[in-house]
């Protein structure tokens, strides 16, 4: 027989109580973590939001409450009346520790199968497990803390921007497709057969004509949409923070952000302050081999292309050949290397190319193909030390306008930065990479496509090579970095009819074509249109990272796998064959 919840109150939650709570008669309720039963008294862990707190059913001073605490189990959820009293022997694992609550009446609201696994932060359980009883995986205390430091970091961001003088607006996610390099989620409209809304991939057209409305400053903390061929750390459906400013400096939008981001560090005890550093993106590549460079950690690469020039035709390499210095890894074992080679090869690497230094020298391979000299003067130019492994490495190909050996150097240093133990974990490393090129070549298209999204500003002195020399165009993009995470990007926007209109064109997309996906939008630009600009940070994966967590799912209540599915709602789902009639849809090639 279940006991119903009438009128009792719940007076504090269990894993609030503290030693200073002693003597109070209280009221708890929650599930059964843990019970123990020992004849004449039982324990059980109760646990709520809050934590766990012990209760005591002493079968001499309660029989009736004792009795029916031996019909509880794991996860039952019930009410305890008693009083709170200090422990005879302080559990410190548990912030409760000092205290126990002893029961003096049990009310059990509701009982419970027993759980595919148990409710516990380490969990041996598969992930698809844990996703398809996603409402028992999110009981668990870690789940619950990382649920409610990103409520925070949300509660935050919304006052910081408040308080900076920005309007929270909603954007429609019934709208018309937005480029931002994905594929679109298409809703098909029952009223006019035939045509379809896309989800938002962001809402950056429409924060742009929030801007041409006079609304001067806009933010939202907005859900976005893209369907993307799914790697471990996307969500096909993912929030961000998204903001946008007129009339402003590049400056000032970097000041929003880094008064957002330095509050929200704040919650976890981080000192995070403005202004951030800036990194131009040409020389990100250069010293780190990155657009994200993790400046936890230095171990820049050093082109060495030149001293490798006399054994190009050995070696078999095209373009350039970057080096690094790994401190004190002479010593690793011929497994350890071959480990670093095969990686070098998965990440793109023609060759790699390794020499040991010690007080005589460095020992190498190389020596063949660079003589001993050359291989001494490799040494002295990046600045070894007896100890050190030299590292070095080209690339397989070369792809137009980017030198891919810089993408290879950029992965060897994270794979040395980590198996050496380089990187200091306790340092938080914002970071503005600025100076982006307005376009990048697609090898698939073969075509120039917008690096970023096509809204974003051009430098003034490029604009007039959009048609003669495109890829010499700079963008007027940048990205914010943590710790080599990407955490958002933005950009000053293009605010002239005019340029927006050639700068469609330079994408290959006809008058036609470009009225007929952005013609509102063009129309709007015309309209008096303030120069303007903004960002979106990707709140995932800043609470991910506050939250010192590895995947995204563990930071969003109801994530979906890497194929983007919802295995507890089971969705993606067939639908009624009447709904389709309705929608005038039939399925062909159903997989
Ligand atoms: N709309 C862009 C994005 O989602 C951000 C921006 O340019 O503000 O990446």
């Amino acid at each position: 027989m279940l006991d119903s919840l009438g009128n009792l109150k719940r007076t504090n939650y269990c894993g609030a109580l503290r030693a200073s709570d002693a003597d109070k008669e209280v009221v708890l309720m929650g599930w059964v973590h843990r019970r123990r039963d020992l004849g004449q008294l039982i324990f059980i862990d109760l646990r709520d939001r809050a934590g766990i707190a012990q209760i005591v059913f002493n079968k001499e001073q309660n029989p009736e409450a004792h009795k029916k605490a031996e019909e509880l189990r794991s996860e039952y959820v019930v009410a305890v009346e008693g009083r709170v009293v200090r422990r005879q022997k302080a559990n410190p694992e548990i912030p409760t520790g000092d205290v126990e609550v002893f029961a003096s009446r049990l009310h059990i609201l509701n009982n419970s199968k027993t759980p595919p696994f148990p409710i516990e932060d380490e969990v041996s359980a598969t992930e698809e497990t844990r996703l398809r009883y996603r409402y028992l995986d999110l009981r668990r205390p870690r789940l619950h803390s990382n649920i409610e430091l990103r409520h925070k970091i949300v509660f935050e961001i919304r006052k910081t921007l408040d308080e900076l003088g920005f309007f929270e607006i909603e954007t429609p996610f019934l709208t018309r497709s937005t480029p931002e390099g994905a594929r679109d989620y298409l809703v098909p409209s029952r009223v006019h057969r035939g045509q379809f809304y896309a989800l938002p991939q962001s809402p950056q057209i429409f924060k742009q004509i929030l801007m041409i409305s006079g609304m001067d400053r806009y933010f939202q903390i907005v859900r976005c949409f893209r369907d993307e061929d799914l790697r471990a750390d996307r969500q096909p459906e993912f929030t961000q923070l998204d903001l946008e400013m007129s009339f402003p400096r590049q400056q000032d939008v970097f000041e929003a952000i880094e008064k957002v981001m330095e509050r929200c560090c704040a919650i976890v005890g981080i000192a995070a302050k403005g202004p951030f550093r800036h990194l131009d993106y040409k020389d990100a590549m250069r010293r780190y081999g990155s657009d994200k460079p993790d400046l936890r950690f230095g171990m820049e690469l050093r082109n060495v292309t030149e001293l490798f020039e006399p054994a190009r035709a050995a070696l078999h390499f095209e373009g350039n050949v970057q080096a690094i210095v790994a401190p004190g890894a002479a010593s690793w074992s011929r497994k350890q290397l071959d480990e670093l080679s095969e990686f070098a090869k998965s990440a793109g690497a023609r060759g790699v190319y390794t020499a040991k230094v010690t007080a005589e020298g460095a020992a190498s391979p190389l020596e063949k193909n660079l003589g001993a000299e050359g291989l001494k003067n490799l040494v002295a130019t990046i600045r070894a030390k007896p100890g050190d492994l030299i590292v070095a490495a080209a690339a397989k190909e070369q792809v137009a306008h980017s030198d891919t050996s810089l993408n290879v150097g950029g992965q060897l240093r994270l794979y040395l930065g980590d198996k050496l133990n380089l990187i200091d974990r306790s340092k938080w490393e914002f970071l503005w990479i600025t100076g982006f090129a307005l376009f990048e070549w697609s090898e698939t298209e073969k075509r120039w496509v917008s690096a970023q999204h096509p809204f974003t500003g051009i430098v003034e002195e490029d604009i007039d090579k959009l048609e003669s020399a495109p890829w010499e165009c700079r963008s007027k993009g940048y990205d914010l970095v943590l710790n080599g995470n990407e955490l958002g990007s933005g950009s000053i926007r293009i605010h002239r009819q005019d340029v927006q209109a050639r700068l469609f064109k330079a994408l290959g997309l006809s008058d036609e074509q470009a009225r007929h996906r952005f013609g509102f939008f063009l129309d709007a630009l015309t309209y008096g249109t303030p120069p303007h600009g903004g960002i979106a940070l990707g709140i995932d994966r800043v609470a991910m990272l506050l939250a010192k967590e590895k995947s995204l799912r563990d930071v969003i209540a109801f994530p979906k796998t890497t194929a983007a599915q919802d295995l507890m709602a089971e969705s993606p789902s067939d639908v009624d064959g009447a709904q389709l009639d309705e929608l005038g849809i039939a399925v062909k090639d159903v997989k």
